[in-house]
Formats: C-alpha cells, sequence, structure tokens
C-alpha cells in the first residue's frame, strides 16, 4: 500500500485548504499536522508511518477497531447491489432490516426508527417530535428541559436546548430560550452533598422547573453520561427517578445515548440498564462502528400515533436528509449489530482492566477526580487536590498531556483539563494495560515539567 501524495505535500494540503471542526485554527496552523492514512486493529498510522493507539475511539465511535473484516466485507457486499437510495416515500433493505435489529436491541418499548447521519441530526429530530407531538395534540407545549454543561450536537436545534457560554455565544439570537437545571455533578455538588447520602436532592431542582414550566414544556433531555462537558456519569438512580418525574408531569423524556450507546458503559444502552425506557432516544456514533456516517432517533408506539392522521391534518413529521437511511451504513450498521453480541460478553473484564490501570493515579497530586462508566473514562486534573482548584483554562493542561501521549504513542483528546480515555471496545486487555501506562506516564511527565 502506498500513499497516494507525498507526506509533505498531504501536510501542506492540509494547512492550506482544510478548516477542522471544533479546532483553534491559529494554534493548528502553528504545529505540524497529524494526518491519518491507515489503520489496523486498535491503532492509526500517520502518513510518516508512525503508530498509535486510538484512544478516543476516532471520537467516541469506533467499536472493533479499523479494518474489520466482517464490515469490511458488509460494505463490500452491499456496493455490489446499491450505495444509496432514498428513505423518503420508499424504502430500501438494509435500513429496514436494521430498524428491526435496533429495535430488537432497544430498550423496550421503543418502536419506531428515524434515520438520520449525525448524532446532532438524532437529537434535532427528537426535539421536532416532542414538540410535534404535542402541537399535534393541540397544545402548545414547546419548550425542552436541559442539563447544564450537557452538549448535544452543533445544529441550531441541538444548540437550542444545550447552548454552551463558550462555543455557542455568538449564535444566541438564533437560539430560543429553554430552561434547564444543574447537572449532577457529583464531585463539585453544588449542594454541598455526598452520594449516596445525599438521597439525590439535586433532583429537587428538577421537580420544581418541572411545576414552573409543565404546561410549557414539551419534554426533558439528558445525557446519562455527561460527555462533552466532563465525562460525568450520572448518580446510580437518578435516570429512573427523572423518568417517574416526567411521567408525573406529563412531560416526554428524551434520552441522547449519541456517546453511551452501543456497549460504550458496559450494556448495550444506559437506559436499559438502568431500567428506563425513554419516549425518545437518540443514537449514532457507535452504531455503525465507527464506519460510516448513521443516526437513529428511536420512539415509541405511543409518541409515533400522533403523527397518524389524514392529509388534511397535516401530522406528518416534515424533516428529512438527502442521505437518511443510506443503504451503505445501514448495511454496516447491521453487520456492526451482529459482532456486538459477542463483543459484551467481554466487556466486564476490559472494564475492570481499565479501573485496575487507573488506580495508580488515585494518589496523584494533580488528580482531583476519576470517573469511570465502562469505556468512557474522565481524569479530571485540578491545581490543588483539597481545594479543587481548577488549572486556568488557557494553561491548557489536557493538550498538554495528550501531546505526551501522542509523542508516546497514544492518541487522546482533552475536554480542559480534563484528561479523556475512551478505547475502542474490542482493546484486549493488555492493550488497555499499555494504552493507559501511556496515559499515566503523560500526566506524570506534564507535572515533572509543571506546564
Ligand atoms: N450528543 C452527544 C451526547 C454527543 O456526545 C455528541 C457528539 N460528541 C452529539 C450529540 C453530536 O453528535 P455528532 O458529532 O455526530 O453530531
Amino acid at each position: 500500500m502506498e500513499l497516494p501524495v507525498d507526506p509533505a505535500r498531504l501536510k501542506a494540503w492540509d494547512h492550506q485548504y482544510l478548516w477542522h471542526p471544533f479546532t483553534d485554527m491559529q494554534q493548528y496552523l502553528a504545529e505540524e499536522p497529524l494526518v491519518i492514512w491507515r489503520g489496523e486493529g486498535i491503532r492509526l498510522q500517520d502518513v510518516d508511518g508512525r503508530w498509535y493507539y486510538d484512544g478516543v475511539s476516532s471520537i467516541w465511535l469506533n467499536v472493533h477497531g479499523h479494518r474489520v473484516p466482517e464490515l469490511d466485507r458488509a460494505i463490500e457486499r452491499q456496493l455490489a447491489r446499491l450505495a444509496h437510495s432514498t428513505l423518503l416515500g420508499q424504502s430500501n433493505v438494509p435500513a429496514v432490516m436494521l430498524a428491526e435489529r435496533l429495535i430488537a436491541v432497544a430498550p423496550a418499548g421503543l418502536q419506531r426508527v428515524f434515520y438520520s447521519d449525525s448524532g446532532a441530526t438524532a437529537v434535532e429530530i427528537a426535539v421536532k417530535m416532542a414538540i410535534q407531538y404535542w402541537y399535534n395534540q393541540g397544545m402548545a407545549k414547546s419548550k425542552i428541559l436541559g442539563f447544564t454543561r450537557n452538549y448535544h450536537g452543533d445544529t441550531v436545534g441541538a444548540m437550542a436546548v444545550a447552548p454552551d457560554p463558550l462555543f455557542h455565544r455568538p449564535f444566541l439570537s438564533l437560539l430560543p430560550e429553554n430552561p434547564r437545571v444543574p447537572y449532577p455533578y457529583c464531585y463539585r455538588c453544588p449542594l454541598g452533598e455526598t452520594y449516596p447520602g445525599c438521597g439525590l436532592k439535586c433532583l429537587d431542582s428538577v421537580e420544581s422547573a418541572l411545576d414552573q414550566y409543565q404546561d410549557e414544556l414539551a419534554a426533558v433531555i439528558i445525557e446519562p453520561v455527561e460527555g462533552a462537558g466532563g465525562m460525568i456519569p450520572l448518580p446510580p438512580g437518578y435516570l429512573k427517578r427523572l423518568r417517574e418525574m416526567t411521567r408525573a408531569h406529563d412531560v416526554l423524556l428524551i434520552v441522547d445515548e449519541v456517546a453511551t450507546g452501543f456497549g460504550r458503559t458496559g450494556s448495550w444502552f444506559y437506559c436499559a440498564a438502568a431500567g428506563v425506557t425513554p419516549d425518545i432516544l437518540c443514537l449514532a456514533k457507535g452504531i455503525t462502528g465507527g464506519y460510516l456516517p448513521l443516526a437513529a432517533t428511536l420512539a415509541t408506539e405511543a409518541v409515533f400515533r400522533v403523527f397518524l392522521g389524514p392529509p388534511e391534518a397535516k401530522k406528518t413529521l416534515f424533516h428529512g436528509h438527502s442521505y437518511t437511511g443510506n443503504a451503505l451504513a445501514s448495511a454496516v450498521a447491521l453487520a456492526n449489530l451482529e459482532l456486538m453480541g459477542p463483543l459484551m460478553e467481554t466487556l466486564a473484564e476490559k472494564i475492570a482492566a481499565i479501573g485496575q490501570g487507573l488506580e495508580p493515579l488515585t494518589d496523584d497530586p494533580w488528580v482531583g477526580d476519576i470517573r469511570q462508566a465502562g469505556f468512557m473514562v474522565g481524569i479530571e486534573l485540578v491545581q490543588d487536590r483539597q481545594q479543587k482548584t481548577p488549572f486556568a483554562w488557557e494553561r491548557q493542561i489536557g493538550w498538554a498531556v495528550a501531546r505526551r501521549a501522542r509523542a508516546a504513542g497514544l492518541l487522546v483528546r482533552p475536554l480542559g483539563s480534563i484528561v479523556v480515555f475512551m478505547p475502542p471496545l474490542a482493546s484486549t486487555v493488555e492493550e488497555i494495560q499499555e494504552m493507559l501506562a501511556i496515559l499515566r506516564r503523560a500526566i506524570r511527565e506534564v507535572e515533572e515539567a509543571g506546564i
């Protein structure tokens, strides 16, 4: 296998022509770009021939590693038949088959699959479904209650339910006011409480918001593990209580499992393991094993039925994208689901290995909190453990660690001063140990250098 163009030219073109997502371009242009050209198992190779562990699963979505024969073959087989055909008013074979499989593995009670192409669109669709669910019944319940620091994507609807004070400030004029309540962040509990003794007092603010806005609220939307906001898992029992509260207040519950779905937290879906069926569930990322863009918004039959009616009633959900239900993406997603079954059996041992690999960090002077939800890990670095003093954002402490890790052969992308570790679920125990050894060393080196 040969590179189509020499490495120097590729890097020059990257700097000259590309505008990278979620990337500080001034900083990016000041450094030599990392250009990946192939993968093997859980590793990626750059154009200069260096190999790296894919420590954040190519942005939280790779499941079985790269160049998985079963997944490659599924695409090739489908390619021999059809690459794409629309789902608007008609169907295609892999999209139908995938919908049947998704409903089989999804939390019981979810019955309908609405496809799109990214996590953000899965959320947009969920929000529109929720609002129109009430509209179709003659009710103007159009606000969505969200949680502070939750992240649901960067399209306008997704920003509207989770506007980030840093990322989304220029666009506030586009975003309608939606109420928000604090997400439970046990390490820095604003109520000064400790779990489980707290009895989840933090749910009181949700109850108050539901009381206050009940007549205007279409839905509550939540991430079961706050991802981009800092890798913060919900305390056990929280989601179940929230489900009960939304029912009691006649408000829909949307759970965003874009990041947590498909085994990431150790079970197929967080909400099923928590004994919860939401009214609407958002899925993306791991749905194709990390191969092709595809997303799905799942709804209960009760939600779906409200969209049925004669043409003059105009109950249709008027939402669709050109590539919705793409045949190649659906085919690889089907193959992914087939591989997921046996993979699930192996996760407990690997999750324990991640926990063991993190243990040496518990006494580290800079490590304030270690949060693990299965294969989702956030290591919060602090200036002072006693006071939990955060590092100033400008110090880019997480990036300092990521740079050291990269030099040692592990790719990770931090969230401010939170070091993220989210390897593919197919990583072996040995690979997990090796990756975490690199990460621990990187943290120590940054501490020693005092960056
Ligand atoms: N929801 C959650 C919970 C996410 O983690 C993300 C992406 N990190 C999104 C939505 C948006 O997904 P996408 O980047 O595919 O639009």
